[in-house]
C-alpha cells in the first residue's frame, strides 16, 4: 500500500500475452482487424504528400522487407541493423521488419554528424545500415555494415533514380507471404534506443520483444480503452521524432496496432503542423512543451483554432503550469494530458486521465496499469508516503532489460529501475516530477530544484523561454544561474531578473547570475540541453 511506501496501478491490471515465444510484430499483427470500413483506412499517410499506406499494405510490406532482410542481408536472431532515417512511413516499416526478421534496430537522430554515426557503429556493431539518401553519406564505408538507402515513400515517382533499386529488390516477393519465423520470443532483444543524453552521454538501452509487447499494451491501447471514442477513428499527427522512444512507440509500433491513422510528418514545422491538421482532420497531437509554445505563439499571431483536435498530450520534459492554463485558453476544446516516461521505460509511466473529478495538469498522472513505483528518501533509503518527495524507482514489465555493453546501471538485482527524478506522489495516485537528481542546485548546503525557479521566471512578462542551472562558486559550493530569452524589444536587466525572483523565493533559492541567450538549447525530444549550458559557464569560468 502506499502508506508502506509502495506504490501501486490504481488501474486494474492488465493481462499481457503469456506464450514466450511471441515477438512484438506477429502481436501488433494479432491486434490489428483487417476487414471492410473504418478498417479500410490509411494506417499511415505522409502529411506532405497524402502517400498512404492501408493495413494491408503495412503488412504485406513489413513481411516482405522482413523476408529480403533475411534473404539478402542474412539478418537472424540477434543481428543488429542500424536506422538512420528521418520520419517517414517507410521508418515504422523498416523498424517493424528489422524485428521481424529477428534482428534488433537500433536507432540515432538522423541529424548526427559523420563523428557520432562511427561512434554508434563502434557502441553497437550493426550488420547493415538503412539510411535516407541525404544522410547516407555521413555513414563510415565498412564491409561488414553495407548500406541500403530506404525511400520516404512506397509511391516512387517514375523519374526517381535507381539508387533505391538495392531497397525495392528486398521487397520483392517470393512465393511466400506470410511473416518469416524469426525464432525469437518474448525475452531476446528487439530493439535498442537511446537516451537522450540530456544529463550525460547518452546510453544504449536495450529493450525486449517484451518490453515493447508490454509498451504496446499497457501504454497505448490502455488510454485508447479508456475513452468513449473508437480508436480506429483516431488521427494521430507524427510530429514527433521516431528515432526517440517516446515518437518510437506511438508512430512505429503502438498505435499501428490500434489502426488509428498516423499523419507523417518529415520533421516540425509550426505552419506544416497547422495545416496538416486542418487538411487530415488532425484529433490526436502528442507533444513536447517546446511544440506546445511553438503552436500558442501561432494562435496568437492568427493560426487557426486547430478545430478537429480532441487531444493533445506532452511529455519527455518539465512542462509549466503557466504553459498549460495559456494553451487551454487559446485552445478550449481541447483534452490535454501530461505522461511520463523514459527510454529505460519503453516510454510507460505515467499518464493524466483527467475525469471530471480530476483536473491535476500539474500532474504527469497515474501509474500505467502492472506497474509499481516507490519513492526513495535519498539521505535513510527509506520508502516515502505520498506527499513526500524523494527518488522515483520504478518496477514492471515495461522497464529495460539494462545498457548496452552494461554501462552504469541503474537496475537492481531485484528489478527496480532508479529513475533519477525527484517526484512525490498526492493521495489519489497521481505524480509530480520535480525535477532531476542531478540538475539539483546545492547552495551551502541548501536543494534547489532548477525547475521551482524557472516556474517563477516564465511568470514574467518579458521573458520568452528560460532555463536555471548551477555554476560552480567558491563559497557557495554551487550557485544558480538562470539563462534567460527576452521579449524581443525588452531591455530588462540581468538585475531586474535577480530581484524579480528574489521578491518571490526563500533568500537561499535567489538567483544569483543572469545570462541573456538568443535560445535555450534543445534536443529534439524537447528536453533543455543542461549540458551544454553548463559547458558554456565552463568555458566561461576558464577564459
Ligand atoms: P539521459 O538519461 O541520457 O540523461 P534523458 O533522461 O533525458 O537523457 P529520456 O529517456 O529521453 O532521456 O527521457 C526520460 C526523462 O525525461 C525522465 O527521466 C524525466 O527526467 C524526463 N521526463 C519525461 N517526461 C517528463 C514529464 N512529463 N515531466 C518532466 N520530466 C519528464
Ligand atoms: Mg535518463
Amino acid at each position: 500500500s502506499a502508506a508502506a511506501g509502495l506504490y501501486a496501478s490504481t488501474h486494474p491490471p492488465v493481462p499481457l500475452p503469456v506464450d514466450p515465444g511471441l515477438s512484438l510484430v506477429p502481436h501488433i499483427f494479432s491486434r490489428l482487424p483487417l476487414g471492410p470500413p473504418p478498417h479500410s483506412r490509411p494506417c499511415l499517410l505522409d502529411a506532405a504528400t497524402a502517400a498512404s499506406l492501408s493495413r494491408a499494405d503495412l503488412r504485406r510490406l513489413v513481411a516482405s522487407l522482413a523476408r529480403g532482410l533475411r534473404r539478402a542481408h542474412g539478418v537472424r536472431a540477434g543481428a543488429v541493423v542500424l536506422l538512420v532515417l528521418p520520419n517517414s512511413v517507410a521508418f515504422p516499416v523498416a523498424f517493424l521488419a528489422v524485428l521481424a526478421a529477428g534482428g534488433v534496430a537500433t536507432t540515432m537522430n538522423p541529424s548526427s554528424s559523420r563523428a557520432e554515426i562511427a561512434g554508434r557503429l563502434r557502441d553497437t556493431a550493426p550488420s547493415l545500415v538503412l539510411a535516407s539518401p541525404d544522410n547516407a553519406a555521413k555513414v563510415p564505408p565498412s564491409a561488414a555494415a553495407p548500406v541500403v538507402l530506404v525511400p520516404e515513400t512506397f509511391h516512387p515517382s517514375p523519374s526517381a533514380g535507381n539508387e533505391f533499386a538495392p531497397f525495392r529488390a528486398l521487397l520483392d516477393s517470393d512465393a511466400d507471404d506470410g511473416l518469416p519465423s524469426a525464432e525469437v520470443g518474448q525475452d531476446d532483444a528487439a530493439a535498442v534506443l537511446y537516451s537522450s543524453g540530456t544529463s550525460g552521454r547518452s546510453k544504449g538501452v536495450v529493450l525486449t520483444h517484451r518490453n515493447l509487447i508490454a509498451m504496446v499494451e499497457l501504454f497505448v491501447r490502455f488510454e485508447a480503452s479508456q475513452y468513449a471514442r473508437p480508436a480506429c477513428d483516431n488521427v494521430y499527427l507524427a510530429a514527433l521524432p521516431m528515432f526517440h522512444v517516446y515518437g518510437l512507440s506511438l508512430f512505429a509500433a503502438g498505435l499501428l496496432s490500434l489502426g488509428s491513422t498516423v499523419v507523417v510528418m518529415r520533421r516540425f514545422d509550426v505552419g506544416d503542423a497547422v495545416r496538416a491538421i486542418h487538411k487530415y482532420k488532425v484529433t490526436h497531437l502528442p507533444l513536447v512543451p517546446p511544440i506546445m509554445a511553438a503552436l500558442l505563439r501561432a494562435r496568437a499571431t492568427g493560426a487557426s483554432s486547430l478545430e478537429s483536435l480532441v487531444q493533445v498530450s506532452s511529455g519527455a520534459a518539465p512542462l509549466s503550469g503557466k504553459l498549460v492554463q495559456d494553451f487551454l485558453k487559446a485552445f478550449p476544446h481541447v483534452d490535454f494530458i501530461q505522461g511520463y516516461g523514459m527510454t529505460e521505460s519503453t516510454a510507460v509511466g505515467t499518464r493524466g486521465f483527467n475525469t471530471s473529478k480530476h483536473k491535476k495538469y500539474a500532474s504527469v498522472g497515474l501509474l500505467a496499469p502492472n506497474m509499481h513505483a516507490k519513492i526513495v528518501d535519498l539521505e535513510t533509503g527509506l520508502c516515502l508516503p505520498p506527499g513526500s518527495c524523494g527518488e522515483l524507482w520504478l518496477h514492471g514489465p515495461a522497464i529495460m532489460k539494462g545498457y548496452l555493453n552494461d554501462e552504469d546501471t541503474c537496475m537492481r538485482n531485484d528489478g527496480w529501475f532508479q529513475t533519477g527524478d525527484l517526484a512525490y506522489f498526492d493521495s489519489d495516485g497521481y505524480l509530480y516530477i520535480v525535477g532531476r537528481l542531478k540538475d539539483t542546485i546545492k547552495y551551502k548546503g541548501f536543494q534547489i530544484a532548477p525547475a521551482d525557479l524557472e516556474a517563477v521566471l516564465v511568470q514574467h512578462p518579458e521573458i520568452v523561454d528560460v532555463a536555471v542551472t548551477s555554476a560552480e562558486d567558491e563559497e557557495a559550493g554551487e550557485i544558480p544561474v538562470a539563462f534567460v530569452v527576452r521579449r524581443s524589444g525588452s531591455h530588462l536587466t540581468c538585475v531586474q531578473v535577480m530581484e524579480y525572483v528574489a521578491k518571490q523565493v526563500s533568500p537561499y533559492k535567489k538567483v544569483r547570475k543572469v545570462i541573456f541567450v538568443e535560445a535555450i538549447p534543445k534536443s529534439a525530444a524537447g528536453k533543455v540541453l543542461r549540458r551544454l549550458l553548463k559547458d558554456s559557464l565552463r568555458l566561461d569560468a576558464a577564459a
